[in-house]
Order: C-alpha cells, then structure tokens, then sequence
C-alpha cells in the first residue's frame, strides 16, 4: 500500500500536490482498472481514466505484446477499436498485428516511460512489423519491432516496407472514431505519394518523430467523458503539403529550437480517482 492509503488525510493533501514523477510512480501502483461508469478524464497528456477495460491479449487479427508492463488497458471504445481493427486485418490478409502500449490500469503518466500521452486511455501503439505469427507468452516480451524508415536519408525503407503496411495504416485510419495516428514523417510521405481512390483518410495521418516502428492512434473524447479535453481538429485536407514539408532537414531554413515541454496539470479529478484507487 502506497503513502495514499495508510495516511488518509494526510496522504491526501500529499498526493493533491505531487510533482509529476511522484504522480508517474502512484499511477503505476494501480494494478487494476477504477470500479466505476468508463469515462476519460483529463489531457491524452494529462489524464487519468476511471472504468479501464483490458483488451484481451488475443484476438482476431492481433496480439498484445510486452504483457509484463501492464498497459494494455484503455477506454471501452479504444478496447472495441482495436478488436475491430484486428477484424479487419485478418479480413484484409494481413495477418497478425502487435499491439504494444495501450495505458495503464487507471490511466495517468507511466513511470520508465517516453510515451507523453497514453494517459487517459484512448491512446494504442501498434508495431509496424507484419507477418509474424501468433507467439506465446514468453516469446511476446522479447519480440521486437522492425524499423520502416531509413533514418539518415529521411525516406521510406523500401527493404521493409510492403503495401501491406500502406494497408493497414489506411484500415487504422478510416474508422470515424480515430483523431489522429502518428507516424514519421516518410511514412506520411509515403502514404501521400500513393494514388488513393478517397484521400480523406490521409487527414488524420500527422507527422511526428519516433513513430518509425510503430504507429500511435488516438481517438477522440468519447461520449461518455464529459470531463475528456479534446486535442485541436486536425486542419482541413491531406496533409500533404507545405506542412508536410517542414518536418524535413533543409539547409535552407533555420529552424528555431522547440521549447521544453512542461506537462499540462493533472486535473483535480485524477488525484481524486488516484487516492481512491489507492486507498
Ligand atoms: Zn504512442
């Protein structure tokens, strides 16, 4: 039992103003989703979720892989999203997805972690590695990912790449629930130079570094979760253009440094969710 629990009053005007790393730590204890009605609460990069569901380990057209972290919960509709998906996957030929890091049981910032997001439940990582079989348990921690991009030269790896993979980025893309999936910025290259017969999918494609190996989808707030802070709508189009274009080294452009990032607040209700989680 964590501070939270032994020292209720205490513990809980401790745990109301904890830094961010302590926070990472407390949400990390919580084995088990929130008893309670599903809602997401909060930022995907300041949240928490109450009601988590565990996506099964094993489905149609997928499996979860690295079970021993513990982040293969998330919101009721990214649970469904991702069943679905894997339908549609084996329907398309495409084998066996993996799927990594949904969020922790109760949401909120993961201890040992990059992921910035992933905290309110809505948001999964897939592999783009395909045509590996079904694997047992031991087999999925060590299991690897498979690098899609030639890094230095800023391209596609036509050695990995496969239309397959095209594929199952479109298949992840075209279902209304999804906001965004992030992917480097060659592999949005890549899809955009395809002859699409519809290219509105290509809108929630957006560039964003390291997502190289794997994809990251991200829903949008669900109905159920009045207190889930949307992202931005995406800007109007393909996402095709000069937008694009920016994410590529130009010696010709000076480009300024980004900012540190500083992590929203926590809203209240996921210290709440937290201590009562803990208690
Ligand atoms: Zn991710």
């Amino acid at each position: 039992m964590s501070c939270c629990g032994r020292f209720a009053v205490l513990a809980f005007m401790l745990c109301a103003f904890l830094p961010s790393a302590a926070r990472a730590q407390h949400f990390g204890d919580v084995r088990e989703p929130v008893a309670g009605q599903s809602e997401s609460i909060g930022r995907y990069n300041a949240g928490c979720l109450r009601g988590g569901q565990a996506l099964p380990w094993d489905g149609t057209g997928y499996q979860v892989v690295r079970l021993n972290r513990r982040r293969y919960f998330g919101h009721p509709d990214l649970v469904d999203y991702l069943v679905n998906l894997g339908q549609r996957v084996a329907g398309a030929g495409l084998g066996t997805i993996m799927i990594a890091d949904l969020g922790q049981a109760a949401g909120g910032p993961m201890r040992g972690s990059s992921h910035r997001s992933h905290q309110s439940g809505l948001d999964a990582d897939i592999w783009l590695r395909l045509g590996v079989p079904r694997l047992d348990m031991g087999s999925r921690e060590s299991v690897v990912s498979q690098l899609v991009v030639d890094r230095p030269n800023w391209v596609i790896a036509h050695s990995q790449w496969t239309p397959q993979h095209a594929e199952l980025l479109h298949l992840a893309g075209t279902d209304p629930r999804v906001s965004r999936i992030f992917v480097h910025p060659a592999i949005k290259r890549e899809l955009c130079n395809m002859p699409w017969p519809d290219r509105s999918w290509l809108r929630v494609i957006r560039p964003w570094m390291g997502h190289d190996s794997h994809f990251h989808v991200r829903l949008h707030c669900p109905a159920d979760s009045p207190q889930c802070v949307p992202q931005d709508p995406v800007p109007e189009g393909d996402g095709c253009g000069e937008d694009l274009d920016l994410w590529f080294p130009d010696p010709n452009r000076i480009d300024e440094p980004l900012p540190p990032y500083v992590p929203p607040p926590m809203p209240e209700a996921c210290a709440q969710l937290l201590n009562a989680a803990l208690q």
